[in-house]
């Protein structure tokens, strides 16, 4: 008898990657050092685009669910030293790469980037400009907590260019904000959106959460139903990592109230019906956007790619980033920042650097990196473009995984046809099932395997 949905995914619910980098960044390591970035850097990087992100820690308080790399505090004083640190960095940066790139896109990520007040946003995007080339029509996207959020800092990220906002949701349902300790009423997210698009922001973003404690079906169709009728250009729908051996605060957490696997399923369910229904396409594992956004044409025309950020249509460039535990990324090498502020200041203080590890990708890992993402973002990979490009025999070179993939095509969540694989409707739940099958460090590893928060 074929299974459920329900039997598969308790089946292959397990711990696994997210798949935004390829190795993970578990794999990256202290032997890669400043001269190693500083050598990356120094690389000519023709026909690859530049993307800036910039991450500001602070926040005024701590969500329970939280997986950012966040210090809460009330003392905007902490802001002055970290603004000093990011000028440095940034200043140390552009001296070794080729001032002539332009930047075609730009986010800042936290923490809580509004956490800044209007004169520092201000500021801090005027020190971008002074060493970074931002390009005429780059998309500028700032990440926003409703909560203590002002018009005055709107307006200060449009007087500074920012055309997308992304806001945090997560859940409306007061017993959910509760558990979660992130309370914030209907009526805030309504006037946020409004103010965002009376200021005239091209595209606004909404993140919800699927998992969280106290979520049930029926309440977050409420919540569904409510941000279908804000209308937000794009909407991020992320399923709850909980990794409390990680994040220590997760422990407040109860595990009682987690939805357990039947809930899951019916919540991700209920968003697939209710945004499918409301006219937003499905990008991929935790995307929506309205037909005619250029992520859903990316996906038709297999430009989509997946980085830090998520989907972006921003195949081929580098990503240069600012900030404590920022990761920035060229075409071989993936590099993380010092993740303590106090020490990452004090060494961009010496050095204008803060390298804390990092990882320089093989062959090998490049290819296997395409293949991931072709298989997340397209969901097929077609053997003979992907050889041609790669110079492979596909079916040879990545013969582990077919043999890897046959019980998932078994179960119908992959087609291995000659010469392609194919995600089924079914599997696109498992997208990061199907890409474990690609990953070379995950049947390397023995006894030493990281812990990734559960597939599904
Ligand atoms: S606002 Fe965002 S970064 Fe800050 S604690 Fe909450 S989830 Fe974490």
């Amino acid at each position: 008898m074929a299974m459920t949905t329900l039997d598969l995914l308790r089946k292959y619910s397990v711990p696994g990657p997210r798949y935004t980098s390829y190795p993970t960044a578990p794999y990256f390591h202290t032997g890669f050092d400043e001269a190693g970035w500083a050598d990356a850097l120094a690389q000519p990087a023709p026909g690859r685009g530049l993307s800036i992100y910039t991450h500001i820690p602070f926040c005024d308080s701590l969500c329970s669910y939280c997986g950012c790399n966040m210090v809460a505090t009330r003392d905007y004083g902490k802001t002055r030293p970290y603004l000093v640190a990011l000028e440095r960095e940034m200043a140390a940066t552009a001296a070794r790469i080729d001032p002539s790139r332009p930047a075609h896109q730009l986010h800042w990520g936290g923490g809580t980037p509004t956490y800044l007040n209007p004169d520092d946003i201000r500021q801090l995007m005027a020190m971008t400009r002074r060493h970074f080339c931002i390009a005429d029509h780059a998309e500028i996207s700032c990440e926003i907590d409703p909560r203590d959020l002002t018009r005055a800092h709107l307006e200060a990220l449009r007087e500074s260019g920012f055309n997308r906002v992304s806001f945090g949701v997560q859940d409306m349902d007061p017993a959910v904000q509760q558990a979660v300790n992130r309370v914030q009423s209907a009526e805030l997210i309504h006037q946020v959106m409004d103010w965002s698009r009376e200021l005239g922001f091209d595209s606004i973003n909404l993140d919800l959460i699927v998992g969280l404690p106290k979520q049930t079906v029926e309440r977050f169709r409420r919540t569904l139903a409510q941000v279908v009728d804000w209308a937000p250009d794009r909407l991020a729908v992320f399923a709850y990592a909980h990794v409390p051996w990680m994040k220590k605060h997760q422990r407040l957490i109860r595990d009682a109230d987690l939805p357990d696997a039947a809930a899951r399923l019916g919540l991700q369910q209920a968003v697939n019906e209710m945004l499918g229904e409301a006219g937003y396409v499905n990008i991929g594992l935790d995307h929506f956007a309205r037909p005619e956004d250029e992520l859903v044409r990316a996906q038709q025309n297999k430009t989509l790619w997946r980085n830090f950020q998520g989907y972006t249509t921003h195949k081929n460039s580098d990503i240069l980033a600012f900030g404590v535990s920022s990761i920035s990324q060229t075409a071989d090498v993936y590099m993380q920042n010092e993740k303590n502020l106090k020490r990452y200041q004090h060494r961009v203080g010496y050095t204008g650097f803060a390298v804390e590890r990092g990882i320089r990708l093989s062959r090998d890992d490049q290819i296997r990196r395409d293949a991931i993402t072709r298989v997340m973002c397209d969901m097929e990979l077609d053997f003979a473009s992907f050889g041609r490009e790669w110079d492979i025999g596909v079916a040879d070179y990545f013969a582990d995984a077919l043999t890897d993939l046959r019980p998932l095509a078994d179960d119908g969540l992959v087609e291995l046809g000659t010469g392609r694989i194919a995600v089924t409707e079914r599997g696109r739940l498992f997208l990061r099932n199907i890409g474990m099958c690609f990953d070379r460090y995950l049947k390397d590893a023995a006894s030493d395997k990281p812990r990734y928060s559960r597939t599904a």
